[in-house]
């Protein structure tokens, strides 16, 4: 409209006085016909000075209209030729797709695409061994900004969008979308690839045990997923073992029978012990054995409220463990170390009670806790419907250093009982977690070990 209204103005603008506009209007050819005669539009445009007005006018208006009709054929043509997508930060799928574009990075060379990208972000691995060691890659991904690159035949454009006034309340991360366009015909594309990306995800948790951690109010994967832990290569007093993975594959196969009962649909364990006993390392294999992963939560985490305790054990990772380690610690813990850093979560006992006993959720719910102090634990954390099945995992037995023995020294059974037989000389206690070192030290070295073992735990 603004034109059009520049354009009358520079018309009317023409006759610069009164005296001009009379010239025009005493034109005798405007005189001419009766102005009766005429229709009211003629008598306009017949006008000279409202001829060139309108005419202008018309010319601009049509530019006007023109020039939207053709951006409206455009956005027409862009919306019925491309197609876009959208991955929001909080979606599933963008961390898988993230992943998965970093691999199209590594391929760039092949011809695959973003090698040329001038922006790009960088993401981190790292990854701890069994062993020990860790090592660390770097992935590139593409940046805040637009990519584009090719796949199967097509051109995709990527932009990752990052909004800085929005941040994600969760994790305090900013609000981030990443937005794909492709061709109309190439629609098909969007789902192979979010599939091909899952898949990715998938196989790299094969095997695997994905330990989630909590994330101000949500579970995250914490790390790279574990090579799953065999049973095996946890050694507890005997039958230990088979009695809790017994009970959880029942408890597993049982759904119909808690339903039908209208009883929740959950089991909780208690693993205690000194220290360095297994019972982590049994949580673990369970899983590995059961193929679920761990939620693990630690109560005297800075920040975890009532609240979050809740939403957290209603909101549990599908097919998941949830461990409570150390579980004595957050409460009994909480006074007298307060400046060794525990107590910094404002939980309540009555709080944990709360969201143990929580609404029931439609997935089974398999709870471990474990502590070192089961003398500290309130009778009401541990009563049947919290904690169904109670165990001791304390240092090792005969049995236990029989066993470590000969996992660590195959067929040397006659080594093994001399070993035994000396630790219990002792007199004194020995964890597994010390076999273990024992053990790792004297590396092929049965002998070693036996002529160690009196000097475990002296006192010097
Ligand atoms: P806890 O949870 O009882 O403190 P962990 O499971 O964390 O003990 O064990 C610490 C280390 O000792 C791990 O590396 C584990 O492999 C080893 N370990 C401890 N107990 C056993 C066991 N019973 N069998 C095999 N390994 C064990």
């Amino acid at each position: 409209m603004a034109d059009i209204a520049a354009t009358v103005s520079e018309t009317v603008a023409q006759p610069q006085t009164v005296e001009d506009v009379l010239a025009i209007t005493q034109d005798p050819a405007a005189t001419l016909v009766p102005a009766a005669d005429k229709g009211w539009f003629s008598q306009i445009t017949d006008n000279p000075l409202f001829g060139a007005g309108f005419g202008l006018m018309g010319l601009g208006a049509g530019l006007a209209m023109a020039r939207q009709g053709a951006v409206r054929a455009a956005h027409m043509a862009q919306r019925q030729m491309l197609v876009t997508l959208e991955i929001p930060s909080k979606d599933k799928s963008y961390l898988w797709f993230l992943h998965w574009m970093s691999l199209q990075q590594k391929t760039a060379s092949a011809g695959l695409g973003l090698g040329r990208s001038h922006h790009l972000a960088v993401e981190t691995s790292y990854k701890q061994h069994d062993n020990g060691s860790a090592s660390t890659t770097f992935s590139l991904v593409p940046g805040p900004g637009k990519h584009f690159f090719r796949w199967r035949g097509a051109w995709i454009q990527v932009t990752r969008s990052r909004d800085t006034k929005m941040v994600d309340i969760s994790t305090g991360s900013p609000w981030e979308v990443v937005t794909l366009t492709t061709l109309s015909r190439d629609r098909h594309l969007f789902t192979e690839l979010l599939e091909e990306a899952k898949g990715l995800a998938m196989k790299m948790q094969e095997g695997k045990t994905v330990i989630y951690t909590s994330w101000g109010p949500e579970w995250r994967p914490f790390g790279q997923p574990r090579r799953r832990r065999l049973l095996d290569s946890v050694v507890l007093d005997q039958g230990i073992k088979e009695e809790i993975v017994a009970d959880v594959k029942d408890f597993l196969a049982s759904g119909k029978w808690y339903y039908e009962r209208g009883i929740p649909y959950r089991r909780g364990y208690l693993l205690y012990g000194p220290p360095g006993s297994g019972k982590t390392s049994f949580i673990q294999a369970l899983a590995g054995e059961l193929e679920y992963n761990i939620a693990i939560l630690n109560l005297s985490e800075r920040g975890l409220t009532d609240d979050k305790l809740n939403h957290l054990l209603s909101n549990l990772p599908e097919r998941s463990i949830m461990l409570l380690e150390d579980i004595d610690a957050a409460f009994s813990g909480r006074q007298q170390t307060e400046e060794s850093g525990y107590g910094r979560s404002n939980v309540t006992f009555s709080g944990l009670l709360n969201a143990l006993d929580g609404v029931a959720s439609a997935e089974e719910r398999i709870i471990f806790m474990t502590t070192n102090h089961a003398e500290k634990l309130d009778p009401a954390l541990i009563r049947p419907g919290r904690v169904d099945m109670k165990r001791l995992i304390g240092n090792a037995t005969p049995h236990q250093l029989r066993e470590m023995f000969l996992r660590f020294y195959e067929g040397k059974e006659t080594e093994a009982d001399e070993f035994v037989k000396r630790i219990q000389e002792t007199g004194r206690p020995v964890s597994t977690a010390q076999l273990q070192g024992l053990f790792v030290h004297n590396k092929g070295e049965p002998q070693k070990s036996i002529e160690m073992a009196p000097h475990l735990n002296r006192e010097e």
